[in-house]
């Protein structure tokens, strides 16, 4: 597989994922003509800032660019459906299942310009349970694509649920958007949190506030 380790790491999950076919048709990281014309675009952008793109420090900034661009969007192309159910158990456990503190980072539609933060997501199986290092894997095939963070909330929430039909899910996402933190448009250091929840964690107070007790202790 083309990968430079030295452009950006963590694509060891994902190797594991495009050797699925059921996930994944096409087992190129990078497609080769996208590469070429992300490049050049980045190379023209290079100009249009003012840079000369061929000084020894940017000739291979372009390919480099459209490199990381793929593989920051490379979300688009696997299913995060496909992958909850590949690791479904039938399994009587009722009590909740969290997974919180997930390491979280997208890219803002708005500005194409990073955000990221924590993802805590907690469900209530009912007969179903999904293995747990599923549930990161579709927070970031959600994350690895042009987001708002009020929309990615809800995508995870709602994944999980069409899966696992469970109890209830609760997703919160607490996270930093550079978009407002470079251009200074907000408080600097604000964090942004959203949450997304059905079934119990809606009616029963209870178990929303054990939820909520869980992932700020
Ligand atoms: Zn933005």
């Amino acid at each position: 597989m083309p990968h430079d380790p030295d452009t950006f790491g963590g694509a060891s999950d994902l190797a594991e994922d495009l050797a699925s076919p059921l996930l994944y048709e096409r087992r190129d990281l990078y497609h080769e003509a996208t590469t070429e014309e992300l490049a050049a675009l980045t190379h023209r952008q290079l100009e249009l800032v003012g840079e000369d793109p061929e000084r020894e420090g940017l000739v291979k900034t372009p390919e480099r660019v459209a490199k990381a661009m793929q593989f920051l969007t490379h979300g688009y192309r696997l299913d995060p459906e496909a992958i909850l159910r590949s690791a479904v158990f039938e399994e009587s456990y009722s009590e909740m299942v969290l997974v919180r503190d997930i390491e979280l980072y997208s890219l803002c539609e708005h500005h194409m310009l990073p955000f990221f933060g924590k993802a805590h997501v907690a469900y209530i199986p009912n007969g179903k349970i999904v293995g747990l290092s599923k549930i990161p894997r579709v927070v970031d095939v959600f994350a690895r694509r042009l987001q708002v963070q009020e929309r990615l909330t809800i995508q995870i929430r709602d994944a999980i649920e069409r899966v696992l039909e469970p109890e209830g899910v609760a997703v919160v996402i607490e996270a930093q958007h550079l978009c407002m933190m470079m251009r200074g448009a907000e408080k600097q250091n604000s964090m942004t949190t959203t949450s997304a929840m059905s079934g119990a964690f809606l009616d029963n107070d209870n178990t929303r506030a054990e939820f909520m007790r869980l992932i700020t202790g």
